[in-house]
């Protein structure tokens, strides 16, 4: 075996793991959940009274904070901040671009006595904690600000919670922020989605109302998110630039033993991981983040945790925040934490399933089925806006989810297809067949469905079947958006799909208007509204196989949109009928859109460039001078004459290594000329269609004949760590 793997594989396996920490942790978590937090529970508590309803009040009317309550706020929360130890703030964003984004501030500030005498003090106003100081001239805006305007502005959304830090022995205060220009043009993702949310809020109680549901003031969306990860021991990483550039392995013989014994998948969690598992549950219970379950995934070194759901600009804030715990405190266990889609070939990716409902005000979940006909009335009225939101908007959902990694995922036969659809289970479908239809149900509906007053079923809620191929399915009371990839920022699906369903309520309403006006009472109406809907949505629902040809087929003949990739999909943002619901519903601007065209382009461009280029160093650098090494080798041993049996079958093998060493020198030339013409490509689209076009195809050759030469250079020449002990060492350790 090579040195370098050599002694990768014995750090690796001798392992000792950190002495508990963090140890400032009581055993029962009831007993420090949310000590890190600062949320509205917190600010009941120490705000006076008339500041914390005016909070309130600007919450529940979206209208500014006025500067008393903001000095209020900053006083109280600078009390709890620095007691716990904290000596920075950070207002803390989601720029288009990566994942989070800090810039951090002492809290001290310098008083000059009367003898000019300098005094520090801790300090943090009202306007510090409303906006942050204007700067980030160098964040993505696709465009958006000329240069002599290139300032963004943070401010607090004080809908999200206020939390602390802790990192390598320092503590930050964290002010969850959006993220706007001089014009008040997003430059971030949080802004659109508390729009989005927002309008889905208005737009769903005019519906609701329309229902029976005279009182409902306000529908929140709740969001709770399955994230899938790898865990890969450093010393291994470290020797894979590969991976630590780029986040995933870009060459690598498959191992023999990969998931085919479908053992991982909820086996014994090895006590490595366990003990970071700990870790990581115990930083986000400090963090207020509700995680409740964690399980291996399906490939080796995989696994999973989800929280309990909580209101949705809060899930995303605490999925970004598991993130980057995740990665932090891998670190502290010797590993990496890897959240790209397809960190390996051979084995599953990861995603991040989504799942999304709305509640109304007195929490009731509106995709639950009820014991009464008016909350199954209900329940199917708004199972039938959100169909009728993906079928409408299908095109835009997919682009949501696009990115260089996902594009490894969706369609491979592992993961959710490229083609959005809704999975709702035979029982739900054959209901609203029969609604469709107005025929009464056929008998294995029956047993669990119980045809109430005015032929309205009441639908027991545990009836939903699982379809693993399905991107967009509906499991039970909840809809579950698994095409999301790992790595991603769940706003942006999330927000275009609530600007969807907000689309959606809207006509919605209108049409339900119009026949509550013809019919004789209120639940014929309805019943008349699902059935339209249904049958004009039909097409978008689909319970078969979504890996299968045939289903490919399908979708085309019923005129779905299918883009296969990320290029083809942020095409569609340059469609103005695509995406006029997002102008309608107030969401996006189309100045943003286009920005986030041109910036989710250029981030594509990029990424696959970044991999064009370590991997031909690798190629060229590493494994050709290997596998040119082995076949000198074989060669100076081929004029073996004594040696008969032996000398046919080094001829042999020199013959083979010799046909690849040519073959991937030719196949990393011509990578080596793809990327150089990708540089002289003028527009964004340009690039983007070439990269698809050409770049790509050139990557795969060379990661064939790379993968190859895996195969045929002795152990001791390949210096890079194997798949085999990159995925399965966990358990030695
Ligand atoms: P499943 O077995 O369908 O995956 P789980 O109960 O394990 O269901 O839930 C998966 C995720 O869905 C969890 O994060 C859970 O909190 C979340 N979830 C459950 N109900 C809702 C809801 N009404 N809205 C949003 N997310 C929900
Ligand atoms: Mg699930």
């Amino acid at each position: 075996m090579h040195p370098q793997r050599f002694h990768a594989i014995q750090k690796a396996t001798s392992f000792q793991p950190p002495k508990q920490s963090p140890s400032d942790t009581p055993d029962t978590v009831s007993e420090y959940f949310g000590r890190n937090a600062f949320g509205l529970a917190q600010m009941r508590e120490k705000l006076p009274k008339d500041s914390y309803q005016d909070l309130i009040r600007s919450l529940d009317f979206g209208k500014k904070i006025s500067d008393e309550t903001a000095n209020a706020i900053s006083l109280v929360v600078k009390e709890w901040a620095v007691t716990k130890g904290a000596t920075h703030f950070c207002h803390w964003f989601q720029p288009l671009t990566g994942l989070t984004a800090e810039k951090h501030d002492a809290f001290i500030s310098i008083q000059y006595s009367y003898h000019s005498e300098l005094r520090v003090i801790e300090r943090f106003t009202g306007a510090q904690l409303v906006q942050g100081e204007p700067d980030a001239s160098s964040f993505p805006n696709g465009g958006m600000r000329s240069t002599f305007e290139a300032r963004g502005y943070t401010a607090w959304d004080p809908s999200s919670t206020l939390f602390i830090l802790e990192d390598g022995g320092t503590k930050t205060l964290c002010i969850p922020s959006v993220f706007f220009g001089y014009h008040g043009q997003s430059l971030d993702m949080k802004t659109p989605l508390l729009r989005s949310t927002e309008a889905l809020s208005q737009k769903a109680c005019d519906f609701l109302k329309l229902l029976g549901d005279v009182d409902v003031k306000r529908v929140t969306c709740t969001l709770g998110v399955e994230q899938e990860y790898f865990l890969i021991d450093k010393n291994f990483v470290a020797l894979r630039p590969d991976i630590y550039m780029t986040g995933r392995s870009l060459l690598g013989a498959k191992a023999a033993r990969g998931q085919q014994f479908e053992d991982h998948y909820f086996g014994a969690i090895p006590s490595r991981v366990k003990a970071f598992m700990s870790d990581v549950e115990k930083e986000l219970f400090k963090l207020g983040i509700p995680i409740k379950t964690r399980h291996n995934e399906v490939a080796p070194s995989q696994f999973e945790l989800a929280p309990i759901f909580e209101d949705l600009n809060i899930a995303v804030d605490h999925n970004l925040l598991t993130m980057e715990t995740l990665r932090r405190v891998a670190r502290r266990h010797g590993l990496v934490c890897l959240l790209h889609e397809k960190p390996f070939a051979g084995v599953n990716g990861s995603g991040k399933h989504c799942n999304w409902s709305m509640a109304n005000d007195k929490g009731e979940n509106l995709l639950e089925p009820g014991s009464t006909p008016h909350q199954n009335l209900r329940f199917l009225a708004i199972l039938s806006v959100v169909l009728k939101a993906v079928f409408d908007h299908a095109d835009l959902l997919r682009t949501a989810i696009a990115s260089a990694g996902n594009d490894h995922r969706l369609g491979a036969n592992e993961a959710p297809p490229a083609i959005i659809s809704v999975f709702l289970g035979d029982l739900l479908d054959n209901i609203l067949d029969s609604i469709e239809m107005s025929r009464t149900l056929s008998a294995s509906a029956k047993e669990i469905i119980d045809l109430g007053v005015n032929r309205i079923p009441s639908i027991s809620k545990d009836y939903t079947d699982r379809n693993r191929t399905s991107p967009f399915a509906f499991t039970g009371n909840k809809f579950e958006f698994r095409a999301v990839g790992s790595s991603s920022n769940p706003s942006y699906p999330m927000m275009i799909l609530n600007a969807a369903v907000t689309q959606s309520l809207i006509v919605s309403t209108k049409k339900l208007k119009g026949l509550l006006e013809t019919s004789k009472n209120r639940n014929d109406a309805v019943l008349s509204f699902i059935r339209e809907t249904i049958t004009e949505t039909k097409n978008i629902r689909f319970n078969g196989n979504g890996y299968s040809d045939e289903w490919r087929e399908e979708a085309k003949k019923r005129g779905l949109p299918i883009a296969k990739n990320s290029v083809e999909s942020y095409a569609f943002f340059t469609d103005k009928k695509r995406t006029q619901f997002l102008v309608d519903t107030h969401v996006l601007s189309p100045e943003e859109i286009h920005s986030h065209h041109f910036i989710f382009l250029e981030k594509y461009i990029k990424s696959l460039d970044l991999e064009a280029r370590v991997l031909l160093d690798l190629s060229s650098t590493v494994v050709y001078p290997a596998l040119e090494r082995h076949t000198l080798r074989l060669f100076q041993t081929r004029d073996l004459s004594s040696l008969e049996k032996l000398g046919v079958v080094i001829k042999d093998q020199t013959k083979k290594a010799e046909g690849l060493c040519a073959d991937l020198h030719l196949a990393n030339r011509s990578l080596a000329e793809a990327i150089q013409k990708l540089d002289t490509l003028e527009t964004e689209e340009l690039k983007a269609d070439y990269i698809a076009q050409s770049l790509i195809p050139n990557l795969e050759k060379v990661r064939n004949l790379t993968d190859q030469a895996e195969e045929v250079v002795s152990d001791d020449q390949w210096s890079l760590p194997k798949y085999r002990e990159m995925l399965l060492s966990l358990n030695l350790a």
